[in-house]
């Protein structure tokens, strides 16, 4: 297939795209069922007159909601029994939604909760008795194009909707090795990623997982791929390379930072010095700090200067040092072993600081070293068997990247266009593909 027809069969795939495919309501609960109470298939007895639909507010319970109803609370107790062993009637949470289908009597014919976002809890009435399954939701999967160019922050270019937020710490997630999102983001850099987006009849629920992105972070591009092989799914290069490398670009994590602040969906200001031996990360009192590789504790208490400190050794000789801290996460001690992005402490003052920040340092042995002119030994790359099969997925990316229209974060129409995702599940392995598995 040459270059044109390639790009004009995309062209064709996007323009399909557009046009949503509906499912009906009842394709909620065709989804495999994950437990069942009972074994005789559900039959409806009676039509329903009435329908109630809303979500749980705050405090309430299923007691009282049948009260505010009007149902019958022999019915509740009912429920409750059917539900024993399938979901306790105490975790109903606040924000999720339910619906129920009452007779002209007000007596219930089925009642549906929304567990979470991957699960459906459903109550019918069956030869007389209720009967409760949870199902899985049965995702529809669409392939979302997303970009945006950054003004100051990461998390206010991509919108105020959770779903956004989620999908900023996701891209941040996986480029944490290259760019350390609290302090080398720049006015301008810019973005494009090619993400799962999880529709439940024709709506937006979530996003799945990132395809692909293309990040220009400082003038320099930085790309990722999905790939999944041997069961496996990882984020590497264009070149095959894994993106995980020994050691994270900061100790700072920007998704713990993150959620940290999320109250105020203001996050400290992080200013970088580099005064000395090692980098100062200004950073609020509390701050968590992450460890950056996988080690061992090797030294936790306080050391004249450094204040309460915390350091690591890792593979090669390599120490890790985390000063000023104002306090030590829980169970840390002398000899524990440490995963790359561990909670390890909180940013404080104490020692010889004038102010809250983090003083980071490696060594190796006892030389002090640049940390961002290390050998950061990168993670196993794509098996040279899979490298063919990697080089079409990448490339059907690219392609996607050359042609495809890329819908701004905050253009509210960018949930509403979609690729074909026969597009790429002809061409990606699908082994965790959501959605498609209606058993009817
Ligand atoms: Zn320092």
């Amino acid at each position: 297939m040459n270059r044109k027809t390639l790009i004009l069969l995309v062209i064709l795939f996007v323009l399909i795209g557009f046009f949503p495919v509906r499912q009906s309501l009842i394709n909620h609960f065709t989804g495999e069922m994950i437990y069942s109470s009972g074994g005789t298939a559900p039959v409806s007895e009676a039509k329903p007159v009435k329908s109630i639909s809303d979500k749980i507010k705050k405090g309430e319970t299923l007691s009282s909601i049948f009260s505010k109803y009007g149902m019958h609370s022999h019915e509740l107790f009912e429920i409750k029994t059917a539900l024993a062993n399938v979901h306790s009637p105490r975790e109903i949470r606040p924000g999720k939604p339910y619906s129920f289908t009452l007779d002209d009597e007000n007596y219930i014919n089925s009642f549906t909760y929304e567990i979470d976002d991957s699960t459906i809890l459903k109550i019918e009435r069956v030869d007389g008795c209720f009967q409760a399954c949870k199902y899985n939701i049965p995702y529809e999967t669409r392939i979302l194009t997303i970009g945006g160019t950054i003004q100051n922050m990461l998390v206010s270019a991509f919108g105020s909707e959770k779903e956004d937020y989620l999908l900023a710490l996701q891209m941040a997630d996986i480029l944490a090795w290259d760019i350390d999102f609290n302090t080398d983001i720049r006015t301008g850099d810019s973005f494009r990623i090619i993400v799962e987006g999880l529709y439940v009849d024709g709506k937006f629920k979530k996003y799945g997982r990132i395809l692909s992105i293309e990040f220009v972070n400082n003038n320099q591009i930085y790309n990722a791929y999905l790939f999944e092989h041997d069961g496996k799914t990882d984020y590497y290069n264009a070149d095959g390379q894994s993106l995980r490398r020994a050691f994270l670009k900061a100790p700072l994590s920007f998704r713990r930072i993150s959620s940290y602040f999320s109250k105020s969906r203001l996050h400290p200001i992080l200013k970088v010095r580099r005064p000395h031996h090692g980098i100062d990360y200004v950073a609020a009192t509390g701050t968590p700090v992450s460890a950056v590789a996988e080690g061992t504790i090797s030294f936790v208490g306080y050391k004249s200067g450094y204040g309460k400190i915390i350091i690591l050794s890792h593979h090669n000789g390599y120490k890790t040092y985390y000063g000023h801290l104002s306090r030590f996460n829980k169970g840390i001690h002398k000899g524990k072993k440490v995963q790359q992005g561990d909670l390890i402490g909180y940013v404080g003052a104490t020692g010889l600081a004038t102010g809250p920040h983090l003083h980071y340092e490696m060594r190796q042995g006892n030389t002090p070293i640049n940390p961002l002119k290390i050998k950061n030994v990168p993670g196993k790359p794509v098996p040279s068997a899979q490298m063919a099969e990697f080089r079409r997925q990448s490339q059907s990316m690219n392609n996607i990247f050359n042609v495809a229209l890329f819908y701004d974060t905050k253009n509210t129409q960018r949930k509403n266009h979609s690729l074909q995702p026969a597009l790429l599940y002809s061409s990606l392995s699908s082994a965790s593909q959501q959605g498609k598995s209606s058993k009817n």
